[in-house]
């Protein structure tokens, strides 16, 4: 792509993302977070626990600040968030969904997994990483890194499952990543985990090669981003689970060493 046209992708994806804001009730300026591809350590000084983090939650608004129930709307709890979103019409995806899947696990992880969107599993339980894929999942938080599935918090770029499982539309995630942000804000993780390409290219805003960039620190609204592969994608190449697994299980070993966690094992 030529400098130009490269300006120009990003012009018009910037202009998307501040008209998806208020038309999700969300304050435009808040979409400007960092969002920088740089890695972060924690700063000289800096204490590593979440609670040192400033939480820079959005504004509602204008419009729905009108609105006489804005303030329990408030999404300052993932509960008054997952009711702001409410029965989302906000893009194409919810005319095929059975359940918006929201996300689930605990309110004050340390570690959040993002996947790109719920499959068909997922669709019919109304739960993140339920099928085959989250059985691996759930394998590598258990056995892996020794926590308990509901220790970290598990959810997906889009919350609604995109026909045929079909990758999310530009114009799909931006319309539900302010969700995603806005979890993040409340969780206030010290690592992010995003599985799969579509994941990392989502959160981090560019074009992303799954096999030639995970296994480095990225950075999400100023939290540390590891990229691994998708579970579903070593379970789609059996005859390169092996090498497949152990490439994740390095990534693991690097998020765990950033969280303090012994590395119990060689998986
Ligand atoms: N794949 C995803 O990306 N997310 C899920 O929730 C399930 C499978």
């Amino acid at each position: 792509m030529s400098p130009r046209a490269e300006l120009l992708e990003i012009v018009s994806q910037l202009k998307n993302l501040l008209i998806s804001y208020p038309q999700n009730g969300l304050d435009p300026s808040t979409a400007l977070s960092p969002r920088s591809p740089v890695p972060r350590s924690p700063a000289k000084g800096e204490e590593r626990g979440k609670k040192s983090r400033k939480v820079d939650l959005p504004k509602l608004s204008s419009e729905s600040m009108s609105d006489p129930n804005a303030e329990q709307n408030h999404p300052t709890d993932l509960d008054s968030l997952r009711a702001f979103i409410g029965d989302c019409k906000r893009c194409k995806l919810s005319q095929g969904r059975t359940h918006l899947v929201f996300g689930e696990g605990s309110p004050s992880a340390r570690l959040v997994f993002v996947g790109e969107g719920p499959g068909a599993e997922e669709d019919a339980a109304g739960r993140p990483f339920v099928g085959e894929a989250g059985k691996l999942l759930t394998k590598i938080i258990e056995s892996g890194m020794g926590l308990k599935r509901e220790d970290v918090y598990i959810c997906n770029v889009v919350k609604c499952r995109p026909p045929h499982n079909r990758d999310p539309e530009a114009e799909e995630v931006q319309t539900c990543l302010p969700f995603l942000e806005q979890q993040i804000r409340v969780i206030k993780p010290e690592v992010i985990c995003t599985l799969g390409r579509i994941a990392a290219q989502s959160l981090l805003g560019r074009e992303f090669k799954i096999t030639q960039e995970r296994g480095n620190w990225f950075s999400f609204m100023g939290t540390p981003l590891m990229a691994t592969f998708h579970p579903a994608y070593i379970l789609r190449n059996p005859s390169r689970e092996r090498q497949l697994k152990g490439l994740v299980w390095e990534d693991v070993q690097k998020m765990m060493r950033q969280l303090g966690l012994k590395v119990r094992r060689d998986e």
